[in-house]
């Protein structure tokens, strides 16, 4: 006998989740995984798992066809098959109602099994996971995750569309560094050096010339060396780029964006968070908004005493989450330790109209005004021993009209390890990528 059946006309009528009393006695056809298949007393309980949840599927054996007791012989947890059958309401079956096939398809059978129970059970290390992701991916809570993912994407184009933001793509293929040579991929582009774009910055930038406001959702790759829970080599970033604003208006921005796609959520996925076992109240408006002076004050109350310039470490983040458990930007960072394109405020040039965007001891944003003189921007440049030369393409746009201008950076990632309390940020990406991992 085949064991193997072919799909041929088959076609799904209803998801699992959709198996209620309502369709007491309709012929229904579903697909999906098996992930239980248990035998009580003349009766085979099958629990099938598709995109949306489970639904049973009960086998009587005195009263089934031959066929479909000779497939349940050779069916495996996590085959998939495809089932024709009659919805029959039953208190005890999940949703109040089951199947009682009258096919079943055998579509593919599972020849292993995964070295982890998909649904409870002892979690094996993440790294085992991963080799195996699409697979881990059907864990509930790792459903969960993404379908808050795809919940905040789609909260943050709405909100931006909504503002008149447009949706804009940059190169992925740069011929020079944004910020400095440090965490570039080189890449081998025809007969030229060439690199992996770590922002969409001055592409970004150059757009407000003809759009105004523009915002892209895309990846940006960093050759980070070391291996933390919070940097990836590839991650997804969401940079805002406007004309005629400076940074104060971009971080009221930002602030009504993360307090939409909290609310987006809390409405949309209450089911998932809750898996998660997450809370997260709409942050109230405005964030604290804490200078890197104060910031220098509060560490030092915390007998951290810091050399005014220095950039903040690991570990005096960490205590400062512990004092800030919530969104607060810190703002007017020493220009020095920023990138070259933030704007040094006219009173006082040592500091820049520049802010990072937190939530307790993540960095999810960095933010700024940015310099629209041409002749600021070639001496920041050579101030951060940066070529103008190599930058000539960028610079001469500058001759054009450059407005004054200003946007943010956030990492889509750091986000989401915010929103759904995960320490990993390997949890929230599908494929992710560090200094150890380039496959799956
Ligand atoms: P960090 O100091 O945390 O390494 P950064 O200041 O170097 O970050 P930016 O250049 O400011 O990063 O990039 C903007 C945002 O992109 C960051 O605030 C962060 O949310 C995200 N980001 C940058 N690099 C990474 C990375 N390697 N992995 C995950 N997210 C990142
Ligand atoms: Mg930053």
């Amino acid at each position: 006998m085949r064991k193997i059946d072919e799909l041929n006309d088959w076609r799904r009528t209803h998801y699992s989740v959709e198996i209620k009393p309502e369709l007491e006695g309709k012929k229904v056809t579903i697909f999906g995984w098996l992930s239980s298949i248990r035998e009580q007393g003349g009766i085979v309980f099958l629990i099938l798992n598709d995109k949306e949840g489970m639904v049973q599927i009960t086998v009587h054996k005195d009263k089934s066809s031959k066929s479909i007791l000779e497939k349940l012989k050779i069916l495996s947890e996590h085959s998939s098959i495809g089932v024709k059958g009659i919805v029959k309401s039953i208190n005890k079956a999940p949703h109040g109602a089951e199947i009682i096939p009258e096919e079943i398809k055998i579509l593919s059978i599972a020849k292993r099994q995964p070295p982890f129970s998909l649904f409870g059970g002892k979690m094996p290390t993440i790294d085992k996971r991963l080799d195996i992701r699409v697979i881990d991916l059907r864990r509930p809570k790792a459903q969960a995750i993404f379908k808050i993912r795809h919940t905040v994407l789609k909260a943050i184009r709405d909100f931006l569309i909504g503002k008149r933001y447009m949706e804009v793509s940059t190169p992925k293929i740069i011929a020079t560094a944004t910020e400095g040579g440090a965490a570039l991929f080189p890449l081998l582009y025809y007969d030229k050096e060439a690199f992996l774009a770590q922002s969409p910055q001055l592409y970004k930038e150059q757009l407000v010339m003809p759009f105004e406001k523009v915002f892209e959702i895309g990846p940006i790759f960093r050759a980070e060396e070391s291996r933390t829970l919070r940097h990836l080599s590839e991650i997804i970033s969401v940079d805002v780029e406007e004309a005629f604003v400076s940074y104060k208006d971009t971080m009221n921005l930002i602030e009504q964006m993360i307090s939409h796609v909290v609310k987006t959520i809390n409405d949309e996925c209450s089911k998932e968070m809750e898996l998660l076992k997450q809370k997260i109240k709409i942050p109230k408006s405005p964030f604290k908004r804490l200078t890197y002076d104060e910031i220098l004050k509060i560490l030092e109350k915390e007998g951290i005493i810091m050399n005014w310039g220095e950039d903040l470490s690991t570990q005096t983040i960490k205590i400062l989450g512990e004092i800030l458990p919530e969104f607060y930007f810190i703002i007017d960072w020493p220009t020095a330790i920023k990138p070259f394109y933030i704007k040094p405020r006219d009173d006082k040039k040592d500091i820049c109209e520049s802010f990072d965007l937190m939530h307790s001891s993540i960095e999810l944003a960095s933010g700024g005004s940015r310099i629209s003189s041409k002749r600021l921007l070639i001496k920041r440049l050579k101030e951060q021993g940066l070529k103008p030369k190599l930058f000539e393409y960028h610079l001469r746009i500058f001759d054009y009209g450059m407005p004054p201008h200003a946007g943010f950076g956030l990492g889509l990632e750091r986000l989401m390890m915010v929103l759904t309390g995960q320490e990993n940020i390997r949890e929230v990406s599908i494929f992710p990528r560090d200094r150890f991992r380039l496959t799956p």
